[in-house]
Parts: structure tokens; C-alpha cells; sequence
């Protein structure tokens, strides 16, 4: 399989394709090699992780070179996801150090007086790892750096868009002293490639991020393995009118068209309060079409090509298919090859594509409202449930907001689109099942172990 630069469509590099035979020699590897890393102190395991760390950061300019070609993404984001690496891996290494357990009062049972009791947290076993390719090395790093942390062996398969990032982020940990066969890698289409590691009956686990039908087809497959889906959304966010603009609509701007609008928590849905909405819309036109797209490896570009034609397409396609039923496009929209100028649309109804499905491109649609509480129900309104962004200086506004937006991250005076990577993770409903951030991570890869002594022995 080769890698091209997205951008100029020149070949980086080549893998080799695994076969069935292949996986089932990885997962075997990890098994074998999970009987000595599970039984790693914790020291060790979290000196390997900070070692790790230390070295992507030594790396930053070439992984950050590699992304930006592979990914397409702009060398500003870019090395900004190499930063982000760098810190799951440090706060893994911490984590590593503090997975622990809690006692359990036995006593407060009529059957368990005279009974001592605790449980604590053992390693899953070997984690089949799957990755998208819009952070091809801070997600590859969400699921080693905790799977590592709590004494898992791991079997990744990266996005066959950007197997050379992934390549990268095993030979920083292979030199970090990380053990033969802890870590494997297969690459190939997910399929194929992809299905095998998922119905392999080795792995306890299955880690995925990607899209909702193929996370729902994994779920399908997986049969008994515990199983952490990390999916799409169409993401809104609401600007009140007590908010401050100035602020929000540079943050606006850059949460739709960063990474060509390929981020899960892209902003997909602009809701507009009335008082603001001319002044709010004017700027943030103005902003959007001062955006630089081209070369990601222009230092000063923002916006580079998306990850492949046919993504080019469907996008080009979603916003015509609008345009045909009513929206208006106030800007962007023109497309060359996998480039594709930041878009915006207003006139949307909730039914449409742009608006009810996860876009992953760079389209945005602004809605003008009237009443806060018809824009939470709006917001609320989506089969998806990651994030959403509220800004408002009011708060009972933004109360009223945390009791009532059904989604995993409710972002105050923000975007959908913000994350640091110790916080809790993960979407409901179609956006997912599960929590990252490397604690949470670390919950969900590791299995509890109750003990009960007797002390009575009767
Ligand atoms: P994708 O679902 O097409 O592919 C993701 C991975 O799954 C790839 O490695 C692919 O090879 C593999 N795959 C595909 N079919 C498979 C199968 N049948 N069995 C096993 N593996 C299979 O997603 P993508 O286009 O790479 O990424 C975009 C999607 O990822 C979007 O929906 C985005 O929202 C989502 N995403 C979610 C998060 C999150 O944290 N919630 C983060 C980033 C991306």
C-alpha cells in the first residue's frame, strides 16, 4: 500500500499489506508478550511511556512534516497534534503510576460481616486498536499510551490514509524501550484487515475511532470482547447575545474549517442569536474568507486539502444538494482536486444533509433564533451526542444547557470542538460508546478484581 501527500499527490512512502496469516501471528505475539508486560511494575511501564514523550517531542518537526503530508493537515495544527502526543503520553506515564482499587465495606451486607474486602484493576489482555486518519498520531496515542500505562499488549491498525504517522509512532516506541511484541502492527484496509483483528478470538478488547456505521458494524462482529466506540457527531454550538463576540467568532471560525472541517468535533451547526446575528454573520464571513488554503507546509496556511477526492466530493455534493433545497451560501464552496474553500451556509432546514448528518468538511451552517429555548432543543436535536458549545455569560443559561444537551462534553464560553487530553471523552446515543482521556482510557482497558477474605473462616 502506498502513502501520498495529500496535497501534491506525490508518493511518501509504502507498507506492506498484513494478511489473515499475519494477524493472527500479531495477536499470538501479543498474547506471549502479554504474560511479561502484565506482570511490568508500574515504574518501568510508566519510564518507557516518559521516555516516549520525551522522544516525539525531540521529533516534533518531522512527525509534524509527516502528518502534514500524510494528513493533509496545516503545519500549524500539525505540530500542535505532535504537542498533543507528546502530553497523552505524559499523562499516561503518570497514570501508570496510580491504577488502583478501593476498599469494599463487607460488613454492611447481613452476609458479609467478619469479611474483609477490596478489589483492584488487572490489564484486559491484548487490545485490538483501530484509528481514523484526522489525528493519524494523537488518536494512534489514545489508545497505546493508556492500553500500555495499565499493562495491556496492543495489536493497532491504523487508517490505510496515513500508515506511515502510525510507523512513525511504533519506531519512537520501539527506541523508548517499549518490548518486542507489546506492540504490533498491521496495516490494511479496515474490511479486511480491520474485520480479521476485530474476530480474531485472541483480543479481550476492541479500541475503535471512526465513523458510526463502521463502529456499528464492529459491534456486530466483535462478539464477547469489551468494546469502546469513539464515533461522529454534528456538532452545534450556540452564541447568545450577552456573549463576547469579539472572541467567539475567531474560536467560530476555526472550530469549522481546522483540519478541513475533518475533526469529529468540527462546528457543523452555528446557532445565532437574532440581536447578533448581522454583526456576528458579517465578521465571521469576513474571517473565513481571509483564510489561507493551499500547501498545509506553508507555514501560514489554515486550511489544506481534505484526505481524498471522493471526501472532496461528497462534501462539494452535501452543499449543492442544500443549495438545490433552499440554503444560501454566503461564502466558499469552490473546489480544486481535494482542495475545498471553507463554506458557509444559511437557510438550512434541520432535515438536510449539512445539517443532519456529520458533514467532515468544511461547511458550516448558520441559524438565526429567537429564543434560548428553542435553540438548546435544536442543538439537542441530533441522533449524535459528543460535544456542543455554548456562549453565554448567563448562568442559568448555560445550567439550563448542562441539565438539558444530551452529549458527552458540554463546552461553557467554547466551541464543540474544544478537548484537552486528560478529560473524559466520548459521545451517547450514535456518537459512541465509552470514554478516552487517558484515566477514563485506563478504566475502560482494565477489568476489576474483587478479593473477600473471611475472617471468621466460617
Ligand atoms: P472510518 O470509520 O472510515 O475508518 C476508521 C478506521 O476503521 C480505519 O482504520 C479503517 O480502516 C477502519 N475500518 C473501516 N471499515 C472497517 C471494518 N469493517 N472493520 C474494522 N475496521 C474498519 O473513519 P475515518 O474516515 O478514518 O474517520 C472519520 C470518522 O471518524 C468520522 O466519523 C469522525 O467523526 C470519526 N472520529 C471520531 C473521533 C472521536 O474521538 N469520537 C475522533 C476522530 C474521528
Amino acid at each position: 500500500m502506498i502513502s501520498i501527500d495529500k496535497f501534491s499527490g506525490e508518493t511518501i512512502g509504502s507498507v506492506r499489506e498484513a494478511t489473515r496469516e499475519d494477524i493472527a501471528r500479531a495477536t499470538a505475539a501479543a498474547r506471549a508478550a502479554f504474560t511479561t508486560w502484565g506482570e511490568t511494575p508500574a515504574w518501568k511501564r510508566s519510564a518507557i511511556l516518559r521516555e516516549a514523550a520525551e522522544r516525539l517531542g525531540a521529533r516534533r518537526n518531522e512527525l509534524a512534516t509527516l502528518i502534514c503530508r500524510e494528513a493533509g493537515k496545516a503545519w500549524k495544527y500539525s505540530l500542535v497534534e505532535v504537542d498533543r502526543a507528546k502530553e497523552t503520553f505524559t499523562f499516561a506515564a503518570e497514570e501508570a503510576k496510580r491504577i488502583h482499587g478501593e476498599t469494599v465495606p463487607m460488613d454492611a451486607s447481613t452476609t458479609g460481616e467478619g469479611r474483609l474486602g477490596f478489589y483492584f484493576r488487572t490489564p484486559v489482555g491484548v487490545v485490538a486498536a483501530i484509528t481514523p486518519f484526522n489525528f493519524p498520531l494523537n488518536l494512534v496515542a489514545h489508545k497505546l499510551a493508556p492500553a500500555l500505562a495499565a499493562g495491556n499488549t496492543v495489536v493497532l491498525k491504523p487508517a490505510e490514509e496515513t500508515p506511515l504517522t502510525a510507523a512513525l509512532m511504533a519506531e519512537v516506541l520501539e527506541e523508548a524501550g517499549l518490548p518486542a511484541g507489546v506492540l504490533t502492527l498491521v496495516q490494511g484496509e479496515g474490511p479486511t484487515v480491520g474485520e480479521w483483528l476485530v474476530t480474531d478470538p485472541i483480543p479481550a478488547k476492541v479500541s475503535f475511532t471512526g465513523s458510526p456505521p463502521v463502529g456499528t458494524r464492529i459491534m456486530s462482529i466483535a462478539g464477547l470482547k469489551r468494546v469502546t466506540l469513539e464515533l461522529g457527531n454534528n456538532s452545534g454550538t450556540i452564541v447568545e447575545p450577552d456573549a463576547d463576540v469579539e472572541k467567539a467568532v475567531p474560536r467560530c471560525v476555526v472550530s469549522a474549517f481546522a483540519n478541513s472541517g475533518q475533526v469529529c468535533l468540527s462546528l457543523q451547526r452555528l446557532y445565532l442569536h437574532e440581536a447578533i446575528a448581522e454583526d456576528f454573520t458579517r465578521r465571521f464571513l469576513e474571517a473565513t474568507t481571509g483564510l489561507k488554503v493551499g500547501n498545509p507546509l506553508d507555514p501560514d496556511c489554515d486550511v489544506g486539502p481534505m484526505i481524498s477526492d471522493e471526501a472532496a466530493d461528497r462534501a462539494e455534493a452535501w452543499m449543492k444538494e442544500a443549495v438545490a433545497e433552499g440554503a444560501r451560501l454566503l461564502a466558499g464552496g469552490r473546489r480544486e482536486g481535494r482542495l475545498f474553500w471553507p463554506a458557509v451556509l444559511t437557510d438550512t432546514r434541520p432535515d438536510m444533509k449539512v445539517m443532519c448528518r456529520e458533514a467532515f468538511a468544511p461547511l458550516v451552517s448558520i441559524v438565526v433564533y429567537r429564543d434560548f429555548e428553542e435553540a438548546l432543543r435544536l442543538l439537542g436535536d441530533s441522533p449524535y451526542g459528543l460535544q456542543a458549545g455554548i456562549y453565554t455569560q448567563d448562568i442559568r443559561k448555560a445550567f439550563a444547557a448542562v441539565k438539558k444537551v444530551d452529549v458527552g462534553g458540554l463546552m461553557i464560553n467554547d466551541t464543540s470542538i474544544y478537548r484537552a487530553d486528560h478529560m473524559p471523552y466520548g459521545g451517547n446515543r450514535m456518537s459512541g460508546i465509552g470514554r478516552e482521556g487517558v484515566r477514563f482510557a485506563v478504566e475502560e482497558m482494565t477489568n476489576l478484581r474483587m478479593v473477600c477474605f473471611n475472617l471468621g473462616q466460617g
